[in-house]
């Protein structure tokens, strides 16, 4: 028998022959697919439960076999690309076990989609407030193996800081609950936050217990316009002391308003980019204030204007509220209408202290230039966190290599300037190598250690997230 029927006949019966499959060109690749990054792998497997999920693990443990998780695949260093070995992808976990509004939280599978538990919690008059961007289609399980971020991290943390407990399936194959429906646990080390950001290399999350809080009685969105990236660095310092205390502060540079500013939904913004000496250097701050009532949260959007305006912005606006899901939407498809300017892109996510963002900025935009592509930068300001993007044109591999020196460049001055390679996407295949230039040696042999002690054989998603 081949190894293909072997794997088929073996799984198959752990799963029931319907639910494993030879891998298709969508199970090798994932948000990373214009930098042209595609994997092999033997098997696509998709259990029914946690159980089974550990008997997979099991059995690929017994026969040496590399395991890849796949949640929804939307994720941005390539952590899901498989390379060889077997796929464990999520989707059939998608219950939520518990949703309990009193207690102000829930137990969900991994498979849910993270738009599902933001609508489930909101139906429950809830809220589950990290945002990463392609919320319909990635999982909670993807979210807590990336400790995803978003625009609302800024104010109430990335994933991690919602996660009450796991439920995860250790090597060799051991179904185990770390944490649980506790709002307080210190009694041994923090696997569960160990495990949140672990990008599938030390097991595969079955299901988590999280936090929810009510949604805020009011919410107020200011936004302004800043002549160059060092005018917006100010503009985010001013944020900063006017006493608003915005939960989300995103920011556009010029780059990524050549796509997006004309369908902006909000009157007068586009005028106010083409009234600057340089429009190219254009840069758009967006905070989201939250707050109890209405008429407080609108005098601390007041505040933030003002301080804006002290801060050199050109055109300040505070819209109505009732804008704000608009303007949230048109934030989420900007990603969308920068790839879609010469068919692909490679979007980092370094973070720097936010007192070097505009050296961040300025920096990632010559390091295109000098390699002849085109630029584009935006993301969460606040956090110093920016989606340094680099386009290209996927049939081309000569943009493709450009593309690829470039974030090695970029990384380098992340580093510089005292920050990460990543502040939300990980390291994934597409970082091998960097957090050994950014950590010190003994940092990095303890992450090495921790990865040995749990899974000893190196089979959960081989060559990602190493030094
Ligand atoms: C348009 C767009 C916008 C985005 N915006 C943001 C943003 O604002 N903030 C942000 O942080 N990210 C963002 N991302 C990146 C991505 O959506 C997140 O990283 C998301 O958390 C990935 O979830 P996923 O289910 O798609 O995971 P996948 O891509 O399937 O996997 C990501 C990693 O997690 C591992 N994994 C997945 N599920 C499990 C599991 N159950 N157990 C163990 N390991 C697992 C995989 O092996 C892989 O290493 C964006 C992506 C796109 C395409």
């Amino acid at each position: 028998m081949t190894v293909s029927g072997v794997l088929a006949r073996d799984l198959g019966t752990l799963v029931g022959a319907e639910f494993v499959r030879m891998p298709e060109i969508a199970d090798l690749e994932d948000g990373t697919r214009w930098t042209g990054l595609r994997g092999t792998a033997d098997a696509v497997v998709t259990p029914a439960d946690a159980r089974e999920v550990a008997d997979v693990v099991r059995w690929c443990y017994d026969h040496d076999l590399p395991i890849t998780v796949r949640g929804g695949g939307t994720g941005l260093s390539g952590g899901a690309v498989p390379e060889g070995g077997v796929v464990i992808a999520m989707e059939r976990l998608a219950g939520i076990r518990a949703l309990e509004p009193e207690w102000w939280r829930c137990e969900v599978e991994a498979g849910v989609t993270t738009a599902t538990l933001h609508r489930r919690a909101s139906e429950a008059g809830l809220r589950f407030p990290p945002d990463p961007g392609a919320a319909e289609s990635s999982q909670i399980g993807g979210n807590l193996a990336t400790n995803a971020g978003g625009p609302h991290a800024f104010g109430h943390g990335q994933t991690r800081a919602w996660v009450l407990g796991v439920e995860v399936v250790l090597a060799p194959g051991e179904l185990v609950r770390i944490g649980g429906p506790l709002r307080k646990d210190v009694a041994g080390y923090d696997l569960t936050s160990l495990l949140v950001g672990s990008e599938g290399t030390l097991g595969v999350i079955t299901a988590a217990w999280l936090r929810l809080v009510p949604p805020p009685g009011a919410e107020q969105i200011v936004m302004g316009v800043f002549p160059s990236a060092q005018a917006a660095q100010d503009g985010v310092a001013g944020a900063l002391v006017s006493g608003a205390v915005p939960a989300a502060l995103e920011l556009l540079d010029g780059g990524a308003l050549q796509d997006s500013a004309a369908t902006l939904p909000v009157p007068g913004a586009s005028a106010a980019f083409g009234e600057l000496d340089d429009p190219g250097q254009a840069h758009l701050l967006i905070a989201h204030i939250e707050g109890d009532l209405v008429e407080a949260t609108a005098a601390r959007g007041d505040a933030l204007a003002a301080a804006w305006q002290d801060a050199g912005a050109t055109w300040t606006a505070a819209p109505e509220s009732a804008a704000s899901t608009a303007i949230g939407q048109w934030r989420a498809n900007v990603s969308g209408a920068v790839a879609a300017r010469r068919g692909g892109k490679l979007s980092e996510d370094v973070a720097v202290p936010t007192d070097r963002l505009a050296e961040l900025l300025d920096g990632s935009e010559a390091i295109a230039r000098r390699r002849g592509l085109e630029h584009a930068a935006w993301g969460h300001a606040g956090d110093g966190n920016i989606h340094c993007t680099f386009l290209l044109d996927p049939s081309s591999p000569a943009q493709r290599d450009a593309v690829h020196h470039a974030a090695q460049e970029l990384f380098e001055l992340a580093h510089r300037l005292g920050g990460t390679v990543s502040g939300e996407h990980g390291i994934g295949r597409l970082k091998t190598g960097q957090l050994a230039k950014q950590w010190d040696p003994g940092a990095v042999a303890a992450h090495e250690a921790i990865k040995r002690a749990l899974d000893p054989k190196g089979l959960f998603a081989p060559g990602r997230k190493t030094a």
